[in-house]
């Protein structure tokens, strides 16, 4: 590993060469540092180096890292949640953040409208999909998503700007491509049938960011590959 600015470069090129090999803008695929069980030192670091999307997944470990961040000043981070949100910390999230990006049941979209709508705020949201279908994954099973979009839609409070998955740990890239291309699929087809819900495309971490960039991914959630292994 090297230095998190190296590190920020050579994903940031990364991405680059595999947006235009597909045939893409890279201006089309916002990265996002997952800086999870990281101090916030090293959010400084990458911010230092021009990064501005975070990501974590626990409200417990981003509420105390937005506030060191302004307190050191870096008042223009865009904050993205991660990770799956508990329906009774939902009032928690209701925070300045650039994206929420797995909403993974009704219950939990029910419960941010509900306390955006409290707060005078409207908090931009992603559905998790469970495209793959694994037992172990969080998320709306493809064939409810319909339904699910159609009811989150007309929820006050929230915004749906797309779709968000995570694929198999798996070596077979064929499988990790499909996944990819099934999540682009549901989201082609569902913007097609509401034309308010956003298309963004949240898939890809350190391990297959460079497909999901190739599959069409708006977002990827980098962690590892900019800020090394995680301690815990
Ligand atoms: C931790 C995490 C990531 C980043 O994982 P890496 O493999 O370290 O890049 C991406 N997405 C989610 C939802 C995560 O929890």
């Amino acid at each position: 590993m090297g230095t998190i600015a190296q590190n920020l470069e050579s994903v940031l090129a990364r991405i680059d060469s595999a947006a235009r090999h597909a045939g893409r803008d890279a201006q089309a695929v916002r990265l996002v540092a997952v800086s999870k069980t990281h101090p916030f030192s090293m959010i400084q670091e990458a911010y230092g180096a021009g990064q501005r999307d975070f990501g974590e997944n626990r409200l417990e470990e981003l509420l105390p890292k937005m506030d060191e961040a302004q307190a050191a000043g870096l008042t223009d981070i865009r904050w993205h949640l991660i990770g799956p949100i508990q329906s009774r910390k939902t009032q928690m999230a209701i925070v300045p953040l650039a994206l929420i990006h797995a909403v993974d049941r009704l219950k939990i979209a029910t419960r941010l409208s509900r306390d955006a709508q409290t707060a005078g705020q409207c908090m931009p949201v992603l559905l998790e999909v469970n495209v793959s279908g694994e037992a172990s994954k969080h998320g709306f099973a493809p064939e409810e998503l319909d339904g699910a979009v159609g009811e989150a839609l007309s929820l006050p409070g929230i915004r749906v700007e797309g779709l968000m998955t995570m694929a198999p740990f798996v070596e077979d890239e064929a499988v990790i491509r499909a996944v990819f291309g099934g999540l682009r699929r549901l989201r082609d087809h569902l913007c097609a049938e509401y034309p308010q819900m956003g298309t963004e495309l949240s898939m890809g971490m350190t391990n297959d960011f460079e497909i999901a960039v190739t599959g069409g991914a708006t977002l990827v959630r980098v962690g590892s590959a900019i800020f090394g292994e995680r301690q815990v």
